[in-house]
């Protein structure tokens, strides 16, 4: 298993980036549909935009990239039916990205995006974030073998990029349920930045999942191979870790927690693991 190396952070490092999380999330007052997040990300100006795909039902699959750093780093949203938290912090992250003097440019990074990767899925055409269950045809990421055009997309990019940090923001959103904040990643991180991300996630007010608890990483933690065993050649994390690092942070609608605490603290997790990572480059 390849081995990455995390650069541990100051104390004074940490705050910064939980500040900037902060500023670049304070405009959000509510978690959109797909097809409201699309729409809005179209009208952000200084990426370069390219339409990497089709769906069955003929949605265009919208790609964005920004920046001209030695590590490509990719995130993707609504990769299932209703799990919106993820392209809600895209949507932040571009629009601040978009003004050329943000401290983000300051990464040696090469960011890449896709708002809506699975469309066909969504509730109500893209228009609704209500209820909503998966099914295993639906879950794109799990069609290796039998790929959709979204899984196709997907694997295009993961292989063109080689991104060095991978962050599918797979969620709990979208069963409207109470539950702990787990991690599935591709490798071992390191116990500090286990327990940093535990703390961020904390302090927000969710609690973590228990039920996992890796010998390195500790609570809420688990390697995804060793999860799915076989059935993870059919999934593009597969293909993902062969480069790069995934990190996945599967929050809820926690009831009465403003919709901005959510996407902050699924961002804060994910800029965290991309930061570490890429400081120690
Ligand atoms: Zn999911």
């Amino acid at each position: 298993m390849k081995i990455h190396s995390f650069h541990e952070s100051t104390p004074d490092d940490a705050e910064k980036l939980i500040k900037l999380v902060e500023k670049l999330t304070e405009s959000i007052s509510m978690i959109l549909p797909a097809r409201e997040i699309l729409s809005r990300c179209r009208l952000i100006s200084g990426f370069s935009h390219e339409v990497i795909g089709h769906s069955e039902n003929n949605a265009a699959i919208d790609f964005y990239k920004i920046g001209n750093g030695g590590h490509s780093v990719l995130f993707y949203g609504f990769p299932d039916p209703g799990e919106a938290i993820g392209a809600a912090g895209i949507l932040a992250l571009m629009q601040a990205l978009s003004d050329p003097e943000s401290a983000l440019h300051n990464l040696d990074v090469t960011w890449l995006f896709i708002p809506c990767l699975n469309f066909d899925d969504q509730p109500d055409g893209g228009n609704s974030l209500k209820k909503i269950m998966k099914t295993s045809a639906q879950e794109v990421d799990w069609m290796v073998h039998n790929p959709r055009p979204e899984t196709t997309a997907l694997l295009g990019v993961l292989k063109q990029y080689r991104p060095l940090f991978v962050f599918p923001m797979h969620d709990e959103f979208h069963c409207k349920e109470l539950k702990p904040v787990y991690f599935p990643v591709s490798h071992p991180q390191p116990e500090w930045l286990a327990e940093k991300i535990r703390r961020l996630v904390r302090q927000a007010g969710f609690a973590i999942d228990a039920s996992f608890n890796h010998k390195q990483m500790g609570e809420g933690f688990f390697i995804i191979e060793e999860e799915a065993g076989e059935e993870f050649s059919s999934c593009t994390w597969s293909v993902a870790q062969q480069n790069g690092f995934v990190f996945i942070c599967e929050l809820f609608d926690a009831p009465g927690m403003p919709h901005r605490k959510i996407v902050a603290t699924q961002l804060a997790a994910g800029l965290s693991v991309l930061a570490a990572l890429i400081a120690a480059r």
